[in-house]
């Protein structure tokens, strides 16, 4: 097939424009390495005039960390010259006059002119394409791990859920038989001597429903603390006061003969989140009474040490302990220890406390010995008018 004429070897002219106006860097280079012709491109990629180029070591655009293994190269394409691409697979870099560098393409053709071999390479920036290519990955990345994370927060919550099903369908199952055995003996208590049995079983009733919305409520705190929807809103208050009010509250889960024992040292007025320390500490002392025998003591000792600048709080009890097996699971969702089973519960509280604690900047740890007891030992600091209002008041 004929050349077409624009092409033809004696339209100098149309070779002369391809070569002035490639928008890629045309180089042709000398067996010997030297620079012997370069387009206005080149000039423009490199930064260079066009003199500058002339008669110059090609390894001048090579980067320094590259230029002795570039001579080696070249020597071999020379060796076995064809067209092809220059580092297949490596990312190529070449070196502007001002000592940066850049990503480049590069491809490489030959021909001889006088018996003199001679290498033409077809330099390409790829900054942009790389740049995108960059962009591109990284939205990738992001992408996927938006994926991956909402993946595992389904999975998570599936998990949750079939948790949930099983725990809810081994502890609703109690206090709603108590209360269909509690109604059908309340129907058949009528007679008017019988009121004290009718208030047995009526009050039976009240303490499964109240357990019934203890489980619901645990469950719904542990949602709403995880999406972390749980503000702060700290007031200053009688810590000793509140304790006691406590007490109170705890002193109807009291098994025959338990008492709760309660030391108090330290400054009374704490600026504190009232709401969620008061949930943190009646779940460790319902935990503390409902894991102790009759007759077991619990106790509170409460540390409102100003030189410290932090409230330590203890709830220790001579209770059933934790096997020491066991111990490093305390805190997960839905944990039961093997020694509890028996005893209700929703796994749920200590999940909650936790992360109660760390809302306040806090702290919580516990030793545990089966069969002695169990300390829970919390521990926040003391914000700033803790103790202002109130420095004269120290109670041991
Ligand atoms: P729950 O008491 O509803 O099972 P928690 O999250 O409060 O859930 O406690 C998790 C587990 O930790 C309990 O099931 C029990 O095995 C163990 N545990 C917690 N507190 C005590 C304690 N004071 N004494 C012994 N074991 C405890």
């Amino acid at each position: 097939m004929d050349e077409p004429k624009a092409l033809s070897l004696e339209n100098e002219a149309g070779f002369k424009a391809l070569f002035q106006y490639a928008t890629v860097g045309i180089l042709v280079v000398s067996s010997g390495g030297r620079i012997e012709l370069s387009n206005p491109c080149v000039e423009k990629l490199f930064g260079y005039e066009k003199a500058e180029l002339s008669g110059q070591m090609i390894e001048l655009l090579v980067p320094e960390a590259f230029r002795d293994s570039h001579v080696h190269h070249r020597d071999g394409y020379f060796e076995r010259p064809k067209a092809r691409p220059m580092g297949y697979g490596l990312n190529l870099f070449a070196r502007k006059k001002d000592g940066t560098q850049f990503p480049v393409e590069i491809s490489l053709g030959h021909y001889q002119l006088d018996n003199e071999p001679l290498a033409v390479a077809f330099v390409t920036d790829i900054t942009e394409r790389q740049r995108f290519n960059d962009e591109l990955e990284a939205k990738v990345k992001e992408r996927t791990l938006e994926l991956t994370q909402s993946l595992e927060r389904e999975k998570e919550l599936n998990d949750m859920k079939s948790r949930f099903v099983a725990m809810a369908s081994h502890e609703f199952r109690t206090p709603l038989s108590a209360i269909l055995s509690s109604l059908t003996l309340v129907e058949s208590y009528m007679k008017a001597e019988q009121e004290d049995k009718r208030k047995r079983h009526i009050n039976r009733i009240r303490a499964s429903v109240k357990n019934l919305t203890v489980i619901l409520d645990e469950f719904l705190s542990l949602d709403k603390v995880e999406q972390g929807k749980v503000e702060i809103e700290r007031e200053l208050f009688d810590l000793y006061d509140f304790a006691e009010d406590l007490m109170e509250e705890v002193n109807g889960m009291l098994k025959q003969g338990q008492h709760i024992r309660f030391s108090y040292n330290g400054f009374r007025n704490i600026m504190q989140d009232k709401r969620i320390l008061r949930n943190i500490l009646l779940n460790l002392l319902s935990n503390g009474i409902k894991y102790s025998g009759e007759q077991q003591t619990v106790h509170l000792d409460i540390d409102a040490n100003v030189g410290d600048r932090k409230v330590v709080i203890k709830v220790r009890d001579e209770g059933i302990g934790i096997p020491h097996e066991e111990q490093k699971n305390l805190f997960s969702k839905f944990y039961r220890a093997k020694n509890a089973t028996n005893i209700q519960g929703t796994g749920l509280g200590l999940t909650i406390v936790k992360q109660y604690v760390e809302l306040l900047n806090g702290h919580i740890s516990f030793r545990s010995e089966p069969n002695q007891g169990t300390t829970f030992i919390i521990e926040f600091p003391l914000n700033d008018h803790g103790y202002e209002n109130d420095p004269t008041d120290r109670r041991q």
